[in-house]
C-alpha cells in the first residue's frame, strides 16, 4: 500500500466569497508551476479542498516545496480506497504505521455516504480495535491525540489521512497585483519582499548597482537572494540600474549632509520609472523607523515626497530580531551575511543629516538637472528574469 495523494485545505481563501474561484485557481496554478518537474502528478480543485494525485511519484520531497506556497493551510498524505470495511482498516493502519514518534492516536469517520452499513461511531471502534491489535504500545487517546486518523467516508470513494502537514498559510501569489521591491543585499528588503509574497504579491526586483565601488559579488547576492524568494513566489524579474555616474554627481555637487537624501529620492524616482513601464502599482522597500539615518520620520517625510506611487514599508514596525528571525527562517540569512559592498555604503557621507528638511532637499536638487542622468540609468538598466528550481545561469532576456 502507498500513499496516492496529497490532499491540500484552503486557509484564508475560503472566506473570499464571490472571489474565492479567483483565488482556487491561482493556487492551483502556483502548485502545478512549483511541481513541473513531475509531470505525472495531476492536481483537481474542488469547493472545499484540492486534491493533488501522485500517480507513483514520492511524496517525501514535494512536501518542502508545497510548504514554500502561500495560500495552503495545511496538508496531508492521502489514501483512497474503496468504500470496504476491511479495505479501509488495512489503509488506516497503513496511515498511522507511516508516522513517526506516535504514542496515541484517534479515529475520526465522517460518513458522508450514508448508504455505507456501519454508521461513524461503530467505525470509529471497528478501525481504532484493528489499529490497536496490529501495533506496539500505542494507546487511544480522544482528547489530545499523537496524530488523528481521518476516515472519510464518501460516494465515489473512502479518504483515509493521517498527519496533518502545517502549510504556509498567506494568500496565494499573483492574487494581488505587483510591487516592485527595492532589494539591496541586506536583510531587510528580502524580508520585506518574502511578507509582500505572503498576502498574495507578486515581485519584481529593482537594485542599483556602483561598480566598480560594488562588485559582481555583490550583484550575485543579489541574484541569489532572489532565486531564494522564487521559490516561494516563481519566476521574478530583476531590474539592474547602473548607478555610478548618478552617485558620482551626486556625491560632488550636493552638500554631504544631504546626498544620502537625494541619491535616496533619486532612486525611488527611477523606480517610479521602472514601475509605470512594467504596470506595476507600488514600490516596497525594507524600511524599519529608527534604523538608520535615512529612516527616520523626517528622512522619510523628505524622501518620499519625490513620489506619488504607493510605497510598502512591511517591516516598519519590526525589530531587527524579528526580522533577523524570519530572514533565518526563509533562507535569505545565509545570502545576505555574505561580506557586503552595497552602493549606499560606499558614498554614505561621514555625518548624513537625519532630520533633513524636505524644502532644503528640494532647493539643492533644484540646482542641478538631473533628467539626463536619470534616463541613462534607465536606459542601460539590465533585466534578468530568475526562475525557482534550475541551475541554470539567468536569462538576459531584455536590454533596453
Ligand atoms: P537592507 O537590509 O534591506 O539593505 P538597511 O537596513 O541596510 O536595509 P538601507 O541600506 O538604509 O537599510 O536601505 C533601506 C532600503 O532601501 C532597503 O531596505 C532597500 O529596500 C533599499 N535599498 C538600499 N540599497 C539599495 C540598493 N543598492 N538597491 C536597491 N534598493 C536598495
Ligand atoms: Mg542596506
Amino acid at each position: 500500500m502507498q500513499y496516492d495523494h496529497i490532499l491540500i485545505r484552503y486557509g484564508e481563501l475560503s472566506l473570499k466569497g464571490k472571489n474565492r474561484k479567483v483565488f482556487y485557481n491561482r493556487l492551483h496554478e502556483n502548485i502545478r508551476h512549483h511541481l513541473k518537474a513531475y509531470p505525472e502528478i495531476k492536481i483537481k480543485t474542488t469547493r472545499d479542498r484540492l486534491s493533488i494525485f501522485l500517480n507513483g511519484v514520492n511524496p517525501a520531497p514535494l512536501i518542502p516545496i508545497l510548504q514554500r506556497i502561500f495560500g495552503i493551510q495545511s496538508m496531508s498524505l492521502a489514501i483512497k480506497v474503496e468504500n470496504e470495511e476491511e479495505v479501509i482498516k488495512e489503509a488506516a493502519l497503513f496511515a498511522l504505521k507511516e508516522v513517526n514518534n506516535v504514542n496515541t492516536f484517534k479515529v475520526t469517520t465522517n460518513r458522508a455516504d450514508k448508504t455505507f452499513p456501519i454508521d461513524s461511531q461503530k467505525m470509529n471502534q471497528l478501525v481504532g480495535g484493528h489499529l490497536l491489535r496490529n501495533t506496539d504500545g500505542i494507546t487511544v487517546d480522544v482528547h489530545q491525540p499523537d496524530v488523528e486518523i481521518h476516515v472519510d467516508i464518501r460516494p465515489e470513494a473512502t479518504y483515509i489521512t493521517s498527519e496533518k502537514i502545517p502549510g504556509r498559510k498567506g494568500l496565494p501569489v499573483g492574487t494581488a497585483g505587483k510591487t516592485l521591491l527595492l532589494l539591496s543585499g541586506g536583510f531587510d528588503s528580502p524580508v520585506a519582499g518574502y511578507l509582500m509574497m505572503q498576502r498574495g504579491v507578486r515581485l519584481e526586483m529593482v537594485h542599483f548597482f556602483s561598480p566598480p565601488y560594488t562588485s559582481e559579488a555583490a550583484k550575485q547576492k543579489v541574484l541569489d537572494l532572489t532565486k531564494e524568494l522564487t521559490t516561494y513566489g516563481g519566476e521574478i524579474k530583476v531590474h539592474i540600474v547602473p548607478f555610478t555616474a548618478l552617485q558620482q554627481k551626486l556625491h560632488r555637487e550636493i552638500p554631504h549632509g544631504y546626498s544620502m537624501t537625494v541619491m535616496r529620492r533619486m532612486m525611488l524616482k527611477i523606480a517610479e520609472r521602472i514601475a509605470a513601464k512594467n504596470d506595476i502599482l507600488s514600490i516596497t522597500t525594507g524600511e524599519s523607523l529608527g534604523q538608520v539615518a535615512s529612516q527616520t520620520m523626517e528622512s522619510m517625510h523628505a524622501i518620499n515626497a519625490i513620489t506619488n506611487y504607493p510605497i510598502m514599508r512591511p517591516l516598519i514596525a519590526m525589530d531587527k530580531s524579528e526580522i533577523m528571525t524570519i530572514a533565518e527562517e526563509i533562507g535569505t540569512y545565509p545570502i545576505s551575511i555574505r561580506p557586503f559592498d552595497d552602493c549606499c555604503t560606499v558614498f554614505v557621507p561621514n555625518s548624513p543629516k537625519t532630520k533633513p528638511k524636505k524644502d532644503k532637499v528640494e532647493y539643492f536638487e533644484g540646482l542641478l538637472d538631473l533628467t539626463a542622468d536619470i534616463e541613462a540609468c534607465i536606459n542601460d538598466t539590465q533585466v534578468l528574469t530568475i526562475k525557482p528550481f534550475d541551475t541554470h545561469e539567468p536569462d538576459v532576456d531584455d536590454l533596453f
